[in-house]
């Protein structure tokens, strides 16, 4: 049969997370499975945004954004991340983080070009590359911290490295890059004079202490980084698609010029709508911090309690478990049996790696949910050893 499909598209599909979405709502599950945040919005960004629609603030804005809404970004930027930057040649407002991502994949990367990603690692992101088509090398997060061997980072740098892709807050593992780390790869990102690009979508979802950084505030990085970050999960507006790229105006210009040909601006009405969230109070953030933290706490004894052992994130709203002590085969089974018998979808962990055995055992829950569904899931949960049970011939 001819194909008509160009190589760029070959071997894309439908991601395990969109599937086990679909699946979800087919059989009226929780959804742990898509990182959707189902949590309200808050009320002031959502009167925000109703008044700029009854304002017919309709028409298409600058393909930057709005000169208001860069102007807090860079503000933003230089209070919490540590990275000046100028708002009218540094910032550009995208449709959503993965706007901003596949503005810079186009805009950067192309065939011959390699490209560092960490192993686990959010789809979205090596398939978004995939389309660039750079050749793909990829760094193993191992043990209880996700650490990196030092060498093999080192061994992955190469005269062909165009760019590193740092994700921190990281999904799926919830790994937060430490200073160290952050340090090496700025090192080797100056000695290879290579771009980062650094997705910080869930820099405002921290445990136990751990602290965001942002690659581009270390010495000698601003000029090389790309930095992504949203308003999704800090806001709970998954579906308003706003996000943001801060980077060297050069770098903005031609990722700008990407982004108007691709889908010509974020939504305007929207724009307006999220400049309020920049006036809630500093106590924002300290609540959703800690409520993520409890929901974590929740989620980890739920899983404990029937044998799924958490693999303890660091920040982030994910959660990956080993299913090996649940008396479960491996990551396929440990969903189906999940959805299927506890109503509870969760994302097969293979999907995550570039070796997809190195996920095999483990799978991904998403528990950005409201109380009283993820007490629902946790009573899903909780029914896995009696529907091992049932199912056993
Ligand atoms: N970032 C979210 C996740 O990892 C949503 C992604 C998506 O829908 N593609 O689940």
């Amino acid at each position: 049969m001819t194909s008509f499909e160009a190589q760029r598209i070959a071997g894309l599909a439908q991601s395990d997370i969109r599937l086990m979405s679909r699946r979800c709502m087919e059989l009226g599950g929780v959804n742990l499975g898509q990182g959707i945040c189902d949590q309200p919005t808050p009320d002031p960004v959502k009167a925000a945004a109703i008044a700029a629609i009854t304002g017919d603030e309709s028409i298409y804005s600058k393909y930057e954004g709005i000169d208001e809404l860069r102007r807090r970004i860079a503000h933003k930027m230089s209070d919490y991340n540590g990275v000046s930057c100028d708002p009218d040649s540094e910032v550009l407002v995208t449709a959503g983080s993965t706007g901003g991502f596949v503005a810079a994949a186009l805009s950067f990367i192309e065939p011959g070009d390699e490209v560092i990603l960490f192993s686990p690692f959010y789809g979205y992101h090596m398939n978004v590359l995939r389309l660039a088509q750079p050749t793909l090398k990829s760094v193993t997060l191992r043990g209880a911290d996700f650490s990196f061997d030092p060498d093999e980072l080192r061994a992955a740098f190469s005269d062909k490295t165009k760019a590193i892709l740092v994700n921190t807050p990281s999904n799926p593992c919830g790994k937060v890059f430490t200073r160290d780390e952050l340090s090496l790869i700025a090192e080797l990102c100056q000695q290879h004079d290579c771009l980062a690009i650094t997705d910080e979508i869930y820099e405002y979802i921290l445990y136990d202490g751990h602290e965001h950084l942002s690659l581009a505030s270390l010495p000698g990085m601003r000029e090389r980084t790309i930095t992504l970050s949203g308003f999704s999960k800090t806001y709970n507006m998954t579906g308003w698609r706003l996000g943001y790229a801060v980077a060297p105006a050069a770098l903005t210009a031609r990722m700008g010029v990407v982004a108007d040909l691709v889908y010509i601006c974020a939504p305007t009405p929207l724009q307006h709508g999220v400049l309020a969230a920049f006036d809630l109070p500093a106590q924002y953030y300290v609540d959703m911090a800690r409520d993520y933290e409890r929901k974590r706490a929740q989620t980890m004894q739920a899983c404990r309690a029937v044998g799924l052992e958490p693999l303890v994130p660091q920040g982030s709203y994910y959660l990956m478990v080993d299913v090996r002590g649940a008396g479960l085969r491996d990551d396929r089974h440990a969903a189906d049996v999940l959805l299927q018998h506890c109503g509870v979808a969760a994302v097969p962990g293979s999907s995550f790696f570039t070796d997809p055995s190195d996920g095999r055992h483990q799978l991904r829950l998403c528990f950005a949910k409201q109380d009283h569904d993820l007490q629902r899931a946790c009573d899903g949960i909780a029914q896995l050893p009696q529907a091992l049970r049932d199912a056993r011939p």
